[in-house]
Formats: structure tokens, sequence, C-alpha cells
């Protein structure tokens, strides 16, 4: 449905997209993940036609639609966009706004899709009601339903749940997930956060600073992260550097022996390099266990504890200035001060490069 070829965008001498290449199945949902200025909203802007690329080509349904030279208007590209404000008419009823890109069309057709579309997105019976009277949320899914009116090829949505309570957030975006599959709609949506590409979308394309990082499912993005931003920005990963394990060194070794028993065997002894692994791939307990080949533990302080409601986050740290996050579930077991063993699974730990980029 859509391909980017190594798209760039310029703004005069800034370049904020850097040969950024994806491609979209018909009815597939995904998402452009990645912090504030990583370039989401410019992508979202030059496949719905508002900007020209500065480099590469845009296809949609295999037509060319833009590239340096040509750029196919915005209204004939078959994309609806629903933007971060909905950009709704607020002096026009639910009706005339759902109705406003197919108002040449006859009234009983307009009437009839605009019906089927406020069933669909769960508001059935507004369509006199003006849009100062609706909820953030509803406002939304009127946004959504005057997008889907023109039966576009792809739907366009960027940051589409920033105006609204954090409580909203998260049923509203399982809920945007079913309308957009019941559509059959295929759909680019734009996020900085990540539970919401999460929830929303088959694929996920994270960016940082313009440029694409991974590109993959959200099991594939989480489980095997192609490099350390992509481990932290998905998992939360703790990252601790590894000595190299050089003989000849004397530097004292930043893992305890557990570990350092494990890694001789690994490329990233030999390197150095780093490890990663996830805050929920940590066990607590009140002393060492004698060293199983399985596991690598190090002894650690209690510095922080958050009671999140379900489960408890702690931060540990050492002398050595090492900190973990930890993520367990239910109550505080530990306290603040207290000294801890924590254990970590080897098969949880991920071998990164001094460049950031998983060994393997
Ligand atoms: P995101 O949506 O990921 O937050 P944007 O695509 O909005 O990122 O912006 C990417 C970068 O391009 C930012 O550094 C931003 O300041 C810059 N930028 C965006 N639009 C313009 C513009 N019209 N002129 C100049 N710089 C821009
Ligand atoms: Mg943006």
């Amino acid at each position: 449905m859509l391909s980017l070829h190594n798209v760039s965008i310029r703004y005069g001498d800034f370049s904020a997209v850097q040969d950024f290449s994806l491609s979209l199945e018909i009815g597939e949902i995904a998402c452009l993940l990645g912090p504030s200025g990583s370039g989401k909203t410019s992508l979202l802007r030059c496949i719905a036609g508002f900007e020209t690329p500065s480099q590469g080509s845009i296809e949609l349904r295999g037509q060319l639609v833009a590239n340096c030279q040509n750029s196919v208007a915005p209204e004939k590209r078959g994309v609806a966009v629903v933007f971060q404000d909905y950009a709704l008419f607020p002096h026009l009823n639910v009706k005339d706004n759902v109705v406003f890109g197919i108002r040449h069309l006859p009234k009983s057709v307009q009437l009839e899709r605009c019906q089927q579309l406020l069933a669909l997105v769960g508001l059935d019976g507004t369509e006199s009601r003006f849009i100062q009277s609706l909820s953030g949320g509803q406002q939304q899914r009127v946004a959504i339903a005057r997008a889907l009116a023109t039966e576009p090829d792809i739907l366009l949505l960027d940051e589409p749940f920033s105006n609204l309570d954090a409580e909203l957030r998260s049923s509203l975006a399982v809920q945007l997930r079913s309308i957009l599959k019941q559509a059959g709609v295929t759909a680019l949506m734009v996020t900085h956060d990540q539970s919401e590409a999460f929830t929303v979308c088959d694929t996920v394309a994270l960016m940082e600073q313009g440029k694409l990082q991974q590109h993959g499912s959200p099991e594939s993005l989480y489980q095997s992260p192609a490099n350390l931003f992509v481990a932290r920005f998905v998992g939360q990963f703790n990252v601790l550097p590894v000595a190299s394990m050089d003989p000849s060194s004397q530097s004292k070794p930043a893992v305890d022996s557990g570990l350092k028993s494990r890694l001789v065997q690994d490329e990233i002894t030999q390197k150095g390099g780093i490890m990663a692994f996830s805050p929920h791939a940590i066990s607590l307990s009140s002393s060492m266990v004698n060293g199983s080949v399985d596991s690598v533990s190090f002894e650690m302080t209690i510095k922080s504890m958050v009671f999140r409601g379900g489960f408890t986050e702690y931060t540990l740290g050492d002398l050595e200035g090492r900190a973990l996050r930890c993520v367990l579930s239910g109550s505080p077991d530990w306290h603040q001060g207290e000294q801890v063993v924590a254990t970590i699974c080897r098969k949880a730990i991920l071998s990164f490069g001094d460049d950031g980029y998983r060994l393997k």
C-alpha cells in the first residue's frame, strides 16, 4: 500500500529525516515511534503531501506520489489525516463534520456513511451534537470517522492520544485498534509513547534523530533489540559496560565473578562491550546463592523504591556507581538502604558491542 524509499527531509540546512525506508501492507497498522524531534511528523506530512522529500521517493498503491522533483497534491493521494488537535469544525455539528469530505456526494449517501461510521466509532445518535459538547475522547472518534468518510487508501494519525487524560488513553488505544481493524484500513500512526504503539499497531518503526533504528513487530523489538537505543527505549533495559578480559589488563572487571566465568565464552569478553537486560529479568534475595551456571548475581543496595499498585519499582546501586532498575510484582518486600543480591538469568542478558549494536 505504501513504500518509502530512502526518504530524506531537509528544512534549509537542517536534516530532519535521513535515508528512511519503510513498506506497509494493505490492512497493516504501523507506527512511527520515537522521542520528540526524531522526525515522525515530518515523515507523516511528507506522505500526506504537505512536505516534499529532498531525496528518495514515496509510492502509494505502487504509484509514485513524491520524489524531489514531483509531488502529487495531497487531495489526490487517497490519504486522510487525523491531526494531533483533531482540527474539527467547532461551529458544525457531528454529522456535518463527518461528511465534510464527501459533501459533494448525494445527501442519502452522506447520511448512510455517516451513520455507519458513527456506529463504528461508538457514537451512534450523536449526529446533531455540537463538537464542544463532546468529551476529548469523543472528539477524537469524530475526527477518525471524518477521516474514514472519504474511504482513504491509508489513514495517517499524528499523536492521536496527546490531548487525552492518562487513564483514558490506554482504553482508547485498545478501541482505536479495533476500529481500524473493523474498517480494514491501512494506517500509520505517530507516537512517542511505546505502550500506545504496542497496543495499537502490528508493526513499529522506531526512530531516533531522523534515522530508522529498527522496524518489526512489537515482540521482535522487545525481545531482539538491534541496538542499545532500541533496548533502552522499548524495554527500559539496564545497560552495564563489561571491561575487556584481556589477561594483560590490570583493570578490575566491571562485573562480578559469576558473570566473568560465563563471559569467558562470549565474544564480549575478548572485546569488552556492553550487556543489557530487562528490569523484569532481575530477582532479589537477601544473600548470595551458590553460583549457578544459569545466572549472574550482583551485591547491591536498595537506593529507592516506588510502589506502583500491582508492582514495585526498585533502583539498586553499588559502590562502583553501577545502577540497576528492577521491577517486581506485588507490594514492596525490600526497603531503602537494605543490602540485596540481584540475580539475572543468563538467557535474559543481551550482549552489545562498544558501537551499541547487538553482538552475534
Ligand atoms: P517529531 O514529530 O518526531 O517530534 P518533527 O518531524 O516534528 O519531529 O521534527 C523533526 C525535527 O525537524 C525537529 O528538530 C524540528 O524542530 C524540525 N522541524 C520540523 N518542522 C520544521 C520546519 N517547518 N522548519 C524547520 N525545522 C523543522
Ligand atoms: Mg510530532
